[in-house]
């Protein structure tokens, strides 16, 4: 084993970690960054490698691992406060520390903050302020070392001898970078080429790339696409062998325990092993599609489960299956895929669906999706494999969208890349009293000299500054696009905007143009037509 030749026996200081990370966040070379890394990756243990990748990407366990350190800011400025003076010279292990946040994971029940506390403040008494902050960062989620996860990628590869084809192969099947460089420092390239979809260890889902005409999505399929219904809900990959079953969301976040509905008709499944993958959407009493909101009041219930299930039912959508009876089926096309779903499910909660290479039948079947409550429709290429983590041109989603005209009342400072230009830019839609109602907030649609443009802008229209907002004559409009009006209790409105983004500035509008809070509660209601309400 390669650990062995490196004549180390393990003893790693987490002083050497704190400075790699002094090291990593005072360069901006990312030459440097990675081979400092790949050379710090060389010198630990086997035991040490996962503890060590899961710190470097700010985490206390490995992304794989579900336990967490429940220690928030507030909790951490207390501990620290309460921390005394720090040791003249390093002590800590990597390993103790790795151990310590084990502990306090492990903390649960009556008087377990206070365990909690004790423990973080004994680790913290052994730390210097240099691993102090290290070991803030990991807890909270935020190193400031600007390692993001490619070059960990990459410098797991120049410590192994791979190809970072390999490593980001790895990690789109393994989703666990500690797991990656395990089996590359450990069994090489070849162990990295070994690796395959697992069951119970989550993959990226395949994304779509997006098209608003069918005949390119024909063109990009070789004639003909498998067009789906595009449900808007949550996605779930379900993992299921005998009679265990574990669901987890989009970002890989493990959502079992919300959903005992679909872990019932998982363990019905005709298989005794398999990984499907698919939607999940509230519905009504109707049958139609619930607002996303309500879907995610599921997710948020951490008590009287079974009380959620049966308050807001879920449908089940399923659209492909990675793996049946032990075997992948991630490199095997579509159209076969589709057929092993089939045999799994005996036909039942599958997406519906038409293959068609006409323009006609496709225009037909997104009006049909649109008609019964869903969001548009997706197109897949019969021919194609399973792209874990990939947004490409395989998958396309189609589906219209809907826009308002939103004056910018105020736009907040940016941070990070961002820094200098108003960013955050608050939206509004004209009230009758002659004012402006905040409907939403986003820094998503625009170019980066569109950006510097508008924070110019918007500075010659400032009315108020308080350091983080920047409060502006409510006179610039653009057109926003969104997937959905919510109900909000935080906007006087009443109403937000989901997942809203700048299609186009409108020079050609002045603010008396823009949409009325009238014409945005009309659009709310307009989605009724279609989706089911609960009466809150
Ligand atoms: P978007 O989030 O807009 O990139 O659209 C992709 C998402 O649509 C996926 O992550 C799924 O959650 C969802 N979706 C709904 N229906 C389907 C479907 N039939 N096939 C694939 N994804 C779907």
């Amino acid at each position: 084993m390669r650990y062995g030749s490196t004549g180390y026996n393990g003893g790693m200081t987490f002083a050497a970690f704190a400075d790699l990370c002094q090291e990593l966040s005072s360069t901006r070379s990312r030459r440097t960054k990675i081979s400092l890394t790949a050379e710090f990756l060389r010198r630990l243990s086997l035991e040490e490698l996962p503890a060590a990748v899961s710190f470097l990407t700010a985490r206390p366990f490995p992304a794989s691992d579900p336990r967490v350190v429940e220690v928030s800011h507030a909790t951490l400025a207390e501990v620290m406060a309460a921390t005394g003076p720090a040791p003249d010279a390093p002590r800590l292990d990597l390993l103790e520390v790795a151990g310590a946040f084990e502990e306090i994971a492990a903390a649960s029940g009556s008087g377990s903050r206070r365990v909690r506390t004790d423990r973080l403040r004994g680790l913290l008494e052994q730390a210097t302020p240099s691993e102090r902050r290290m070991i803030a960062g990991i807890l909270l989620g935020e190193l400031r070392i600007g390692l993001h996860d490619g070059l960990l990628q990459d410098a797991i590869a120049a410590a192994a001898g791979a190809q970072a084809e390999q490593v980001r192969r790895a990690a789109l099947l393994l989703s666990d970078l500690s797991e990656v460089a395990r089996l590359a420092l450990v069994e090489g390239p070849t162990g990295l080429e070994r690796a395959a979809v697992r069951l119970f260890v989550p993959l990226l889902p395949m994304l779509a790339g997006v098209s608003e005409d069918f005949s390119e999505v024909f063109e990009a399929h070789g004639g003909r696409t498998a067009l789906e219904f595009k449900y808007d809900g949550a996605r779930i990959q379900i993992h299921r062998q005998d009679d265990a079953v574990r669901i987890w969301s989009r970002r890989l976040t493990e959502v079992t325990s919300s959903l005992p509905d679909v872990v019932a008709i998982a363990r019905g499944l005709r298989a005794a092993s398999a990984i499907l993958d698919g939607e999940v959407v509230a519905v009504g009493a109707d049958g139609r599609p619930l607002p996303f909101q309500d879907l995610m009041r599921r997710f948020r219930r951490a008590h009287d489960i079974e009380e959620a299930a049966r308050e807001i039912p879920l449908a089940l959508y399923l659209f492909d299956c990675l793996l049946l009876d032990g075997q992948s089926l991630i490199d095997d096309p579509y159209a076969a895929r589709w057929d092993a779903l089939e045999g799994v499910t005996g036909g039942a909660y599958l997406a519906r669906r038409v293959v068609s290479g006409d323009a006609d039948q496709a225009h037909a079947f997104l009006a049909e999706a649109l008609a019964a409550g869903h969001e548009g429709v997706m197109a897949k290429d019969p021919s194609s494999s399973y792209a874990p983590g990939s947004r490409g041109k395989r998958w396309f989603k189609i589906k219209p969208a809907e826009s308002v005209d939103c004056v910018i009342t105020a736009a907040d400072w940016g941070s990070g890349r961002r820094r200098g230009w108003l960013s955050n830019y608050h939206l509004a839609v004209a009230d009758r009293a002659g004012g402006f109602a905040p409907v939403g907030k986003t820094f998503k649609g625009l170019t980066d000299d569109e950006f510097r443009a508008m924070t110019a802008r918007l500075q010659a229209l400032r009315v108020g500054d308080d350091g983080y907002t920047v409060t502006v004559r409510p006179e610039v409009v653009v057109e926003v696009a969104y997937n959905e009006i919510q109900r909000s209790p935080q906007y006087p409105s009443g109403f937000a905007l989901r997942f809203a983004r700048i299609a186009r500035i409108r020079e050609d509008k002045g603010p008396e143009q823009a949409t009325t809070l009238e014409q945005f509660r009309a659009l709310f209601e307009k989605q009724f037509a279609t989706k089911s309400r609960r009466d809150l």
